[in-house]
């Protein structure tokens, strides 16, 4: 339970952290370290330099701006759960981060470091795919644009390269009639999704479903959209029949993780 020796730095501003991470291309980012240093004490991860952005107050906030919806990386769980202006035009994210461990994982957690690490079992992931989020990635080299589908690309593996830096993300407001919803099955030990499943939804004016966008977590690699599912509610009168049948294409074409505890919970 004791870490890998390694070299500590602060950073101030996001160029001084972007040159910190230009020294060494093994570098890792420090925000909440609540995914990080437990990693690092179970010598999962050993970088040789820690580049601390706890303390750069440019990248924690919350923005709306001609419908668009702009979170900075350093955004806490927390923040995010308590946002009035969210709570409002898009209900999603802080009903996602109110599922979020407990209330000292939600003051110190970011939404970043959440969205970097990628965890099979996080919860942020699956909300940032049913929202079609773009991921804000800055570099000495200037920034570019990921869409969520293409920023997840396997277990705890994102489409961040050395050098970068997860800086924002972006959310459309949720236009016309939309509902959105994260349920979560919590493991009893480690509060952890064993499946989780973020819906937003648009509703035409006679009551069908115009465009399902669906995120799922815990349940594979990485979190992934369920195309099945989106294809059968798309156009559908939404009823419990509809939605039944429409469920069983969740785990098409995915290679489902094993879960001791899902098989023991399956079995009673
Ligand atoms: C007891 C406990 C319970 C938890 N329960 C849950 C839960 O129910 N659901 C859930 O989803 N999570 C849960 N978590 C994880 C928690 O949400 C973490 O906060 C989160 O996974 C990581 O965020 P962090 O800010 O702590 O990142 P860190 O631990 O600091 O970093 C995580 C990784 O992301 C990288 N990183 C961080 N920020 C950036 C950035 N801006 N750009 C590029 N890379 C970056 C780091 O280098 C590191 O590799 C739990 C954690 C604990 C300790």
């Amino acid at each position: 339970m004791i870490p890998a020796q390694f070299d500590y730095a602060r950073a101030n501003t996001l160029d001084e952290a972007l040159n910190l991470l230009a020294q060494n291309d093994e570098a890792k980012i420090l925000a909440g370290g609540h995914s990080l240093i437990p990693a690092m004490k179970l010598r999962l991860a050993m970088p040789p330099l820690l580049v601390d952005i706890a303390r750069i107050k440019d990248l924690s906030y919350i923005t709306e701006d001609a419908g668009q919806i702009r979170i900075g990386a350093m955004t806490t769980h927390y923040q995010i759960e308590s946002s009035d202006l969210l709570k409002t035009i898009c209900p999603l994210l802080p009903q996602c981060a109110g599922h979020i461990g407990d209330v000292q994982v939600r003051n110190k957690g970011t939404i970043g470091g959440s969205v970097a690490h990628a965890d099979p079992a996080g919860d942020w992931p699956a909300a940032m795919i049913a929202l079609n989020a773009e991921m804000i990635i800055a570099s000495k080299s200037g920034e570019r644009s990921v869409k969520a589908d293409d920023f997840f690309l396997d277990l705890m593996t994102t489409a961040i390269e050395a050098g970068e830096i997860l800086r924002e993300i972006r959310v459309s407001k949720p236009a016309g009639r939309t509902g959105q919803s994260y349920v979560k099955m919590h493991h009893p030990a480690s509060g952890f999704a064993v499946v989780g499943v973020a819906a937003n939804l648009s509703l035409t004016s006679d009551g069908k479903c115009e465009r399902a966008s669906i995120g799922i977590t815990g349940v594979a690699a990485k979190a992934f959209r369920p195309n099945g599912v989106e294809s059968a509610l798309t156009g559908a009168a939404l009823n419990e029949e509809t939605i039944a049948s429409a469920a069983t294409h969740a785990a098409d074409g995915i290679e489902i993780n094993g879960d001791l505890f899902a098989l023991v919970a399956m079995s009673d």
